[in-house]
């Protein structure tokens, strides 16, 4: 069995990820001792989940779900499913969360959950039943009103219908709200398969709109090609933008006047892997393209740059050698701290995650909102609401970056410490004692 503290990628990611509470907390309205609390997950569970595979063997997996702060609504986050998983890195996913939430000003607190499997490796039913047996496991740690899992990192709808299903069983009673990013005939939303991606797009409207950008102009470069990654990749090309670089864990490919991206979702998709969008011959030569290594992706002289893989992406070492002015943080945690004093110095332009990637919480959100009132919402609400928030938190932290002369990492902490103090404050006796009575 593993303990929580194996396996974990370049050090303790989540100390790593809470030294930027320190930094912000100057620029917030925050009490200390609120600051403090933060730095620790409220409850953590850890499971191991037996499941008896096709060939008649059992194996455990080990599972995780941590509640990192629910201050201001029921703990909100996504479910992870990849080797690498390991505490640390859920613990600080749930972090993140909370930020994230805050930053957007959604009535949610943050969560995370993770399995350590390579689902890549198991059949659909030993993945339904590893799926079903960690929602039993973590069943009472979870529920529409106290903490409400999502799909992360190769999760996906399929999967969330059968931890719903799960759920609802343990319950004796339909319970749709328990878990977002469903199908839609189970009472998922419209729109919320391509929200993480549409909505760091919007953060990349104003970006345009505050640089007056011209679309055909801008040169972009994707890392990372799943869900998020296709779907910015997907607007913005759509937007006329010349989207010249993507990659995927495989590799990647480079095109100098930019690829048809709606092509290249499909040859991904069809064949699981960019490598193969080159390797085929008549692929090959139909998107015509050079291939490149992800370390030289992310060094690509481009005017944006999106990281929409995994964390650590850019770290003390690397992120001198990155060229692109503009970076927008589609994964979570791509920028280690050292990363980010190096980005900084070089003056880049860091749209953070808790706020480029925070579209796929936000109408997580719509979908529990729809689930409570058994009513649902059209696609062009759904976006319509979405382009919203995500404006205006957009906005919100860009002017206080500007008016603090500060990065907008930086800023967007202290937006979200600024939301959640004031959870903190309603609730609490601070203010009591601090005026003597
Ligand atoms: N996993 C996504 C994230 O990291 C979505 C979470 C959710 O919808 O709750 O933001």
């Amino acid at each position: 069995m593993t303990t929580a503290a194996d396996g974990d990628r370049g050090g303790n990611i989540f100390d790593d990820a809470i030294k930027r509470l320190d930094r912000a907390f100057e620029f917030a309205e925050i009490d200390a001792e609120a600051v403090e609390r933060l730095k620790h997950p409220r409850a953590i569970v850890q499971v191991s989940v037996p499941v008896r595979m096709d060939d008649g063997s059992l194996r455990i997996f080990e599972g995780y779900r941590v509640r990192h702060d629910d201050s201001r609504g029921p703990g909100k986050g996504g479910v992870r499913f990849h080797p690498d998983v390991n505490l640390h890195e859920v613990k600080a996913l749930a972090f993140w969360m909370t930020c994230k939430c805050a930053v957007v000003g959604i009535p949610y607190g943050g969560a995370k959950g993770g399995v350590v499997v390579n689902p890549k490796e198991l059949s659909r039913l030993e993945l339904e039943r590893l799926s079903r047996g960690f929602i039993r496991q973590i069943g009472e740690f979870i529920g529409p009103e106290s903490d409400i899992p999502a799909p992360d990192v190769y999760t996906n709808a399929m999967i969330m219908g059968w931890m719903m299903d799960e759920y609802s069983k343990m319950q004796g009673q339909r319970t749709p709200a328990v878990i977002t990013g469903k199908p839609i005939p189970l009472g998922g939303s419209l729109g919320r398969e391509d929200a993480t991606g549409r909505g760091a797009y919007y953060c990349i409207k104003e970006l345009e709109r505050q640089k007056g950008w011209d679309p055909g102009r801008i040169r972009v470069a994707v890392q990372g090609f799943g869900n998020a990654g296709q779907h910015v990749a997907r607007l913005l090309h759509e937007d006329n933008y010349r989207i010249v670089a993507v990659s995927d864990s495989k590799g990647g490919i480079f095109k100098q006047d930019g690829f048809d991206v709606p092509s290249l979702i499909r040859f991904k998709n069809e064949s699981r892997q960019l490598k193969a969008v080159y390797c085929d011959g008549s692929v090959c030569e139909m998107v015509d393209a050079d291939t490149i290594s992800n370390e030289e992706l992310l060094a690509l002289d481009v005017d944006v740059l999106v990281p929409a893989a995994l964390e650590n992406v850019f770290t003390g070492e690397n992120a001198r050698k990155v060229r692109a002015p503009v970076i927008v943080e589609v994964a979570n945690g791509p920028t280690t701290s050292d990363g980010d004093a190096v980005l900084n110095e070089a003056k880049k332009l860091v749209v953070p995650d808790i706020l480029a990637n925070a579209g796929g919480v936000t109408v997580s959100y719509f979908e529990w909102v729809q689930n409570k009132q058994g009513y649902y919402w059209t696609e062009p609400e759904v976006q319509e609401r979405l382009r919203e928030i995500m404006t205006r938190a957009f906005n919100a932290v860009y002017d206080l970056a500007e008016r603090r002369s500060i990065d907008m990492r930086t800023a967007a902490y202290a937006y979200a410490l600024t939301r959640i103090g004031e959870a903190i404050e309603a609730v609490g006796t601070q203010s009591f004692f601090q005026a003597g009575h």
